[in-house]
């Protein structure tokens, strides 16, 4: 007897939810492209336990007509597509026709819908795969469609879920990506019953990200707009010190579509190249234009991805539009190579350039204003901050064994030892410094707080505020303790002392960052935090320090116990042995 067999419609179904519903997000997400293509004014989503007990998406778009309700949360029914050649044009969101079959699989679905053209309307329910009868309903126009318990008859899936606030940051998130591409339709969000997004229709792109990420976030960035014949892209990204830790603010649409594409960002971070601090991310919202037979939609179950007849046009153009978007903007002096060969050139040329005094005078005074070093150029003319002649200070440091060390450019420190040059980078070597002394006086239990008098207040993004609510405990071992102060508002009330000036604010904003992007498990989330501390709180390239502060710093090196990287793992030094110097002078 043979032993294959077709498998009932509801355990395809189920195998197709298993692609289709990942978790609440994914519901989120396809009950947005529904509504979306509905062509509504306006889309107001209620979620509550983060998605897992009740997702609502409310449109007031077209509506479903009582006759095809029941083909709607069919497998394989849709409105979208007739025909194969229809895959080749698709201009909506949808058209699989699985999502809400597959939703009411695996949950307890609800759809209440009336169309522009009828007076009244009607409701069915699917409940874990049975489909219920089409009830006429009196409601208004447009469709509801509600998700109750997801994975409430599949234990083994719902064992899956996470915190309902890790759920609630990946659902929220999928609703900022739908907002992001329609900014026309307005939009809603309420989580528990808390409304965190209220987005009026926007006619400028500008305005939408500013209603999801603040103003003063829009309002500093740069306005990509390019063509390669008939490949548009437009768009926004963040001017280089707006860096992020984490990814969370790119996005990249097509069609209305958020999609991912890897070729895409490394473009964005080639472009980024040299202007970024390694590690850190830009802020990126692009929107390519592309005729409709130049892509294909059609090839990920949850249409995350696309695929491009010619990437690499887009990956040229991506990288072309953004570099010379920065060297309009005036980035461009940032654009340089690494600093060693900045070292090795200019060595080179001061060989060959005959230089005149005037020359000279202006270089020392730029590179070495207030150093010790000004006052060996100058002979003996007294040096800024330093009281004591250079040549003399290298004497003294030589007798008792210390390194002579200046600061240049306020951003390097150059040390004198028996090996050669070092030049260290001083925002590193103090981040590395502070996350050290921060890592042990916490295992020492020694970390020092002190309460703020004023309290800084944050306004968060809904998603942010999950991410602080769930973290308090660890960020309150770091030091930091951040209270709720009604809506998405938290107050910060105190703060590691080591960490001195640094604005809490800032802190949390970094800390949340890195919270989002992070994947450790929880031991590690405190040294994420102070990796966040250190970093927010070391001075900074371009801040000038006292010859006393440089001393210090060149000290502490010796206390951390790896102080050739920051906590990073960028180096935080570079040497020029005498041996390389010698040669590369010609001496051997
Ligand atoms: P698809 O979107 O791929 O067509 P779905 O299972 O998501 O498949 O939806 C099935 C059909 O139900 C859609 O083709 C559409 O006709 C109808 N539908 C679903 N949601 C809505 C809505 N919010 N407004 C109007 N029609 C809807
Ligand atoms: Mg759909």
């Amino acid at each position: 007897m043979g032993r294959i067999h077709k498998l009932p419609v509801s355990v395809v179904n189920r195998i197709a939810a298993g692609e289709v519903v990942e978790r609440p997000a994914s519901v989120v997400k396809e009950l947005l492209e529904n509504a979306i293509d509905a062509g509504p004014t306006r889309i107001d989503v209620a979620i509550e336990q983060g998605g897992i007990a009740l997702v609502r998406v409310v449109d007031d778009g077209g509506g479903i007509d009582p006759e095809d309700l029941s083909l709607a949360v069919s497998q394989h029914a849709t409105s979208k597509l007739r025909v194969a050649e229809d895959l080749e044009r698709i201009d909506t969101l949808g058209f699989r026709g699985e999502a809400l079959a597959s939703v009411g699989e695996v949950a307890r679905l609800v759809i209440r819908s009336r169309t522009r053209m009828a007076d009244s309307g009607a409701s069915i329910e699917v409940n874990g795969g049975r489909m219920g009868e089409v009830v006429p309903e009196g409601c208004s126009i447009g469709t509801t469609v509600e998700v109750h318990q997801l994975f409430g008859n599949v234990p083994a899936r719902r064992a899956f879920l996470r915190a309902p606030s890790t759920e609630w940051s990946h659902a929220s998130e999928a609703f900022v990506r739908t907002a992001l591409a329609h900014p026309a339709v307005a939009m809603s969000l309420t989580h528990n019953g808390r409304r965190l997004h209220d987005l009026p229709a926007a006619d400028r792109w500008a305005t939408r990200i500013g209603g999801l990420f603040g103003m003063p976030l829009a309002e500093r960035l740069l306005e990509i707009d390019a063509t390669d014949g008939e490949i548009g892209l437009h768009g926004f990204v963040g001017r280089p010190e707006d860096d992020m830790a984490s990814t969370r603010l790119q996005h990249l649409f097509v069609g209305g579509r958020p999609f991912r594409d890897r070729s895409i960002l490394h473009a964005v971070q080639e472009a980024y190249r040299g202007v970024l601090l390694s590690g850190r991310q830009p802020i990126v919202f692009l929107r390519f234009e592309v005729p409709p037979d130049m892509v294909d939609v059609n090839v990920h179950p949850a249409k995350i991805e696309v695929r491009f007849r010619e990437p690499s046009r887009l990956y040229r153009l991506v990288l072309s539009a953004l570099r010379t978007k920065f060297l309009a903007s005036d980035l461009g002096t940032r654009l340089a190579p690494p600093a060693l060969q900045i070292a090795q050139t200019s060595l080179q040329s001061s060989q060959v350039m005959p230089l005149s005094e005037g020359d000279v005078a202006a270089w020392f005074g730029s590179s070495a204003a207030s150093s010790g070093w000004q006052s060996t150029a100058a002979g003996n003319r007294s040096a800024g901050s330093a009281d004591v002649p250079a040549w003399e200070r290298v004497e003294q440091a030589a007798s008792v064994g210390q390194e002579m060390a200046v600061q240049m450019h306020d951003r390097y420190i150059v040390v004198e030892s028996a090996l050669g040059i070092e030049v260290i980078d001083q925002h590193a070597l103090h981040e590395r410094v502070l996350y050290e002394g921060l890592k042990d006086s916490l295992a020492r239990g020694s970390l020092e707080v002190q309460s703020l008098l004023i309290p800084e207040t944050l306004d968060l993004t809904p998603a942010e505020l999950e991410i602080i609510t769930a973290h308090a405990e660890t960020l309150a071992q770091a030091g930091m303790r951040v209270e709720p102060f009604g809506g998405a508002t938290v107050i910060v009330t105190s703060k590691p002392v080591l960490v001195g000036n640094a604005s809490a604010a800032d802190i949390v904003r970094e800390v949340i960052g890195r919270l989002t992007a992070s994947v450790a498990g929880s031991g590690m989330l405190v040294d994420e935090v102070l990796h966040g501390l250190a970093c927010r709180a070391a001075i900074k390239a371009g801040d000038p320090l006292s010859q006393a502060e440089v001393d210090t710093l060149v000290q502490d090196r010796r206390r951390v116990q790896d102080s050739h990287h920051c906590p990073h793992g960028r180096p935080t030094s570079l040497t020029l042995s005498r041996q390389d110097l010698d040669r590369q002078f010609l001496r051997t």
